[in-house]
């Protein structure tokens, strides 16, 4: 009788998840279990690590991965905690051979699984949080390009591609006998998480379904940079950062859309974008810790942050207008087009003079599409300490304001009173 743990984390949903297929194939009896890491709860900067907005979609999404499973027969058990000792209480618990679970390349996840090895515990993780299969490269992770650009042309000099999702899972095996009660009992989610968009599996096919048919795509690549409103860029983050749906699944749909429209620049680009994110993710298994050190890859020290400047910076009270107007749209919403997260970055970064982790721990906390590896990942290239040939991005406030504001109708939308 073999019994096993299926430890969901940034991979909510049960398609094209390899994974938990994996563990579904393997197991007599299997226990899905998220935990909400007790880590979550504050950081140094004095402020909640995950934030409202995040909460919420989170909630909505883990709502509805439990409804997923339960119309299968099996469930979610959520528990809070260390997940280190919460999966190894489970494991005694329920006499479970093992925990099957997706790979995180990020330090402090690779020490959850290190503590849970360390401790005797049988723990199989697999890699499937990007577009491509890194399997596939033509070069090894750890020797792969440094620059974005070097990295896209390698890949596409051999025509890679994305590999074909998966389907959900036949049959779930059922939950073991011994269930240990779970520490949170959830509230299904009623109200509307964000604004624009709700949590799980569920939405994130049906916000895809209609981005395509709506055509949205052709027109990205010219509307990519606007500021406001729900169609200028595909909104995918928030269920790509928690995995309700998979890179692959959205890839596979675009590649369709094209075989049926034709390609044009508006969907390379999507292409062009969801290639960042994965260039993210493997740039991590090239340099790992050092992307976390406040130098980065480089030997440039950290200016202090101050504490006074932090809240202007963070609050919106900067007195710079378009700056303000960002950042009370992130504290608000818990959303920030692409454009606008450059903008308040680099402001904080070379006008303000702050500590580059202080503004990435704010974004962390407030960003319901916050990705470990895309938040880390773009704050070091801003600031000059990862792997941006040009060595840092400092924007032209002026400048920005005129190309993307200039009639001022952004910085009204979040800075007059409601
Ligand atoms: P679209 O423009 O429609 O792009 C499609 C998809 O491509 C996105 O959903 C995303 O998965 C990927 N993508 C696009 N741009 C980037 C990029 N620069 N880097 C990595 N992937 C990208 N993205 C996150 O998902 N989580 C984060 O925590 C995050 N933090 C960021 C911090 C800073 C300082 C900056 C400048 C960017 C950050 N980004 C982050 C990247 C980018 O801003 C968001 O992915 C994008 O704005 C999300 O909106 P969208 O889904 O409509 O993107």
């Amino acid at each position: 009788m073999r019994i096993l743990i299926y430890w969901f984390r940034n991979d909510l949903r049960l398609a094209d998840n390899p994974a938990f297929t994996r563990a579904c194939l393997n197991a007599d009896h299997l226990l899905p279990v998220y935990i909400h890491d007790s880590k979550e709860q504050g950081t140094v900067y004095g402020f909640e690590r995950q934030g409202p907005h995040r909460k919420i979609f989170l909630r909505a999404s883990l709502d509805d991965l439990k409804a997923q499973l339960q119309a299968q027969g099996s469930d979610l058990l959520e528990f809070s905690g260390k997940p280190s000792q919460v999966l190894l209480q489970l494991l005694q618990d329920t006499a479970a051979n093992a925990i099957y679970c997706e790979q995180i390349e990020a330090p402090e996840e690779i020490e959850q699984v290190r503590i849970l090895q360390d401790q005797g515990a049988d723990v199989k993780e697999f890699w499937q949080s990007s577009m491509l299969d890194p399997q596939t490269f033509p070069f090894e992770l750890e020797k792969m390009p440094d620059v974005f650009t070097a990295f896209r042309r390698e890949l596409e000099k051999v025509k890679l591609k994305f590999a074909q999702p998966i389907d959900v899972p036949k049959k779930i095996p059922s939950l073991p006998a011994a269930l240990p009660p779970a520490s949170i009992l959830p509230s299904r989610t009623q109200a509307v998480s964000h604004p624009y968009l709700l949590g799980g599996a569920s939405h994130a096919h049906a916000h895809l379904k209609q981005y395509l048919e709506r055509r949205l795509p052709d027109s990205y690549k010219v509307t990519r940079n606007q500021l406001i409103g729900m169609d200028y860029s595909s909104k995918f983050s928030a269920w790509l950062a928690l995995g309700c749906i998979s890179a692959r699944d959205i890839a596979a749909q675009l590649n369709e859309y094209e075989n049926c429209h034709g390609a044009n620049d508006g969907t390379y680009w999507l292409w062009f974008e969801l290639l960042w994110r994965d260039y993210f993710r493997f740039i991590h298994f090239k340099y790992g810790q050092k992307l976390y050190r406040a130098s980065g890859l480089t030997g440039i020290p950290v200016s202090p942050s101050y504490v006074f400047s932090f809240e202007q910076w963070r609050t919106g009270n900067t007195g710079t207008e378009l700056v303000d107007a960002g950042m009370r749209e992130l504290h608000q919403s818990g959303y920030l087009s692409n454009r606008m997260r450059q903008i308040v970055a680099s402001y904080w970064i070379y006008d303000m003079k702050g500590d580059w982790r202080a503004g990435a721990a704010w974004f962390e906390s407030q960003l319901i599409d916050y990705d470990v590896y895309s938040n880390q990942g773009n704050w070091l290239y801003i600031a000059g300490r990862g792997t941006d040939p040009r060595g840092g991005r400092p924007f032209n406030i002026a400048k920005q304001t005129q190309d993307h504001d200039p009639k001022e109708i952004y910085r009204k939308l979040w800075l007059s009173p409601e």
